[in-house]
């Protein structure tokens, strides 16, 4: 596989929004422990609207499904993560030319995921799906780089995201709901960087 095409990015999703919905009630859990106890019912319920409508006005190209999906993401997933998952999604269809090559997907992912640090004002080590995204995108841009395959380098970017997902544990919350906790946010693993480990993971998976 050199080439992504409009399959691919379904795929994604479709296993995406079976990797929220597995791990719904993990991700909830996460939440509980320093948020409120909502972004596993809200990715789930936004990621199977995201299928439903891809289903119901089939895309035709990988700028339709991400635009698609970043839109419903932003309507239907309430709280912070809906819009900033929507931005890297809406960010990713603006910058992607077909045909999609790694190296235009990872151009495009690095856009979404500064579109994320921008809408969230956040930053490596404040203990939010920055901390998975950014490694993810670091990890595609040295397969590059290297001129890894498609499939290793997006199982080498699922295992960055799950590492830096995994290193928000010991990290202070600076941003987002759990930063009201202080300290008391060190100790637990941050929902969305969980999260974006999963859609990482769907990556990964879709490549297979
Ligand atoms: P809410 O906090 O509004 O209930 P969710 O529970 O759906 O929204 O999502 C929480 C996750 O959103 C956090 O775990 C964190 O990863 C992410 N997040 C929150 N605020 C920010 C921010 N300012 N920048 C980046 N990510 C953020
Ligand atoms: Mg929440």
């Amino acid at each position: 596989m050199d080439t992504m095409d409009t399959d691919f990015f379904v795929a994604w999703l479709e296993e995406a929004a079976r990797l929220v919905h597995r791990d719904r009630d993990r991700l909830t859990e996460l939440d509980a422990a320093i948020g409120d106890a909502d972004h596993g019912t809200n990715l789930d319920r936004g990621f199977a609207e995201v299928t439903k409508a891809l289903a119901e006005w089939p895309p035709a190209s990988p700028v339709q499904v991400l635009t698609s999906a970043g839109a419903t993401l932003i309507r239907r997933v309430g709280g912070a993560s809906g819009p900033l998952y929507g931005s890297v999604f809406r960010q990713m269809a603006k910058t992607l030319r077909a045909p999609v090559t790694l190296a235009g997907f990872t151009a495009a992912f690095e856009e979404g995921v500064v579109a994320v640090e921008r809408l969230g004002k956040a930053a490596l080590g404040d203990k939010t799906m920055v901390d998975a995204l950014a490694p993810a995108a670091r990890a595609l841009a040295l397969a590059v780089r290297d001129g890894v395959g498609v499939r290793e380098a997006f199982a080498q970017a699922a295992r960055a995201a799950e590492e830096g997902a995994k290193a928000t544990i010991p990290m202070q919350a600076r941003k987002g709901r759990a930063s009201y906790l202080g300290e008391r946010s060190i100790g637990h693993e941050d929902p969305g960087a969980a999260s974006s480990a999963l859609l990482m993971a769907a990556l990964a998976t879709a490549a297979t």
